[in-house]
């Protein structure tokens, strides 16, 4: 097993057909003990339940400081400790340039990128003190290619602030033992997009994936499960793309 005997803490983990908790059953089938955190809408303690015994569920808002640093506090109590950070919490809107107001660009951004910091600084602390950890952040392909399917340029830049973000993490903490790395997932099948993308468009789509289909949640779950076991332990700093060849480059 890959990740036998570590702590995964997974945000926005809770939606059933979502790239979170896909990530956290595979995280546990390959032997880690998982907590889950998400909105107290989601109902997180019931997403763990359902993975099996051993796993917690932890209501927290990442752009808020105080309950990522609570939630760390509950993960350490009641597991003992922390080994992977999976950054996965986002939301997106469809808005062109001209129409972001300040509370969508607030919004956006702070779920992915200052949720993303919130939980890192709030975990980092107890994988210093053990000398090892693995961060893995979810960006986006419309980080790179400047969005096109379905989030705003406010989304694309949340999402390609998140990669500098953690590079910049990478570099500081890789002395600590601590690997920072990102997916960059293309079109995948989840609640994020359910429904909003008509038939004759998605013909257009599949056309620019080399691979001929949408992703489906484990694609990427596979992937992040990679980047935090010890089959990736000389990895840090890297994006690796998810995304079907949608994007060579
Ligand atoms: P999803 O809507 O199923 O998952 C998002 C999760 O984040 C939900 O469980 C939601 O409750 C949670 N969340 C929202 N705001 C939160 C907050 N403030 N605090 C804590 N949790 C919060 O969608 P998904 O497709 O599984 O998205 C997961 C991640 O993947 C997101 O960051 C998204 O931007 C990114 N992504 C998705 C795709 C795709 O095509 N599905 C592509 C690229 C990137």
């Amino acid at each position: 097993m890959l990740l036998k005997d570590k702590v995964a803490v997974i945000t926005g983990g809770a939606g059933r057909n979502g790239l979170g908790y896909a990530t956290a059953k595979m995280m546990a089938a390959q032997g880690a003990r998982v907590a889950i955190l998400d909105l107290a809408g989601a109902e997180p303690a019931a997403a763990a339940a359902d993975l099996g015994p051993g796993h917690i569920g932890v209501v927290a808002n990442v752009t808020d400081k105080a309950a990522c640093e609570a939630a760390a506090v509950e993960v350490l109590t009641r597991l003992g400790r922390i080994d992977i950070l999976f950054n996965n919490a986002g939301i997106t809107q469809p808005r062109k340039t001209l129409d972001i107001s300040a509370a969508d660009y607030d919004a956006v951004m702070d779920v992915s990128l200052r949720g993303m910091l919130y939980m890192s600084q709030a975990v980092i602390p107890a994988m210093r003190a053990q000398k090892s950890g693995s961060i893995i952040n979810t960006s986006s392909v419309s980080a790179q290619r400047g969005g096109g399917i379905l989030g705003g340029p406010h989304y694309s830049a949340a999402k390609a602030g998140m990669l500098g973000l953690g590079r910049a993490m990478a570099r500081e903490f890789g002395i600590d033992g601590i690997r920072v790395n990102a997916v960059t997932p293309g079109l995948i099948a989840t609640d994020i997009n359910k429904g909003l993308i008509p038939e004759d468009r998605m013909k257009g789509i599949l056309e620019q994936i080399p691979l001929n289909r949408i992703g489906e949640p484990n694609d990427v779950a596979g992937c992040v499960v990679f980047l935090a076991s010890d089959l990736a332990k000389y990895l840090t700093g890297v994006t690796l793309d998810v995304n079907g060849g949608m994007l060579i480059h």
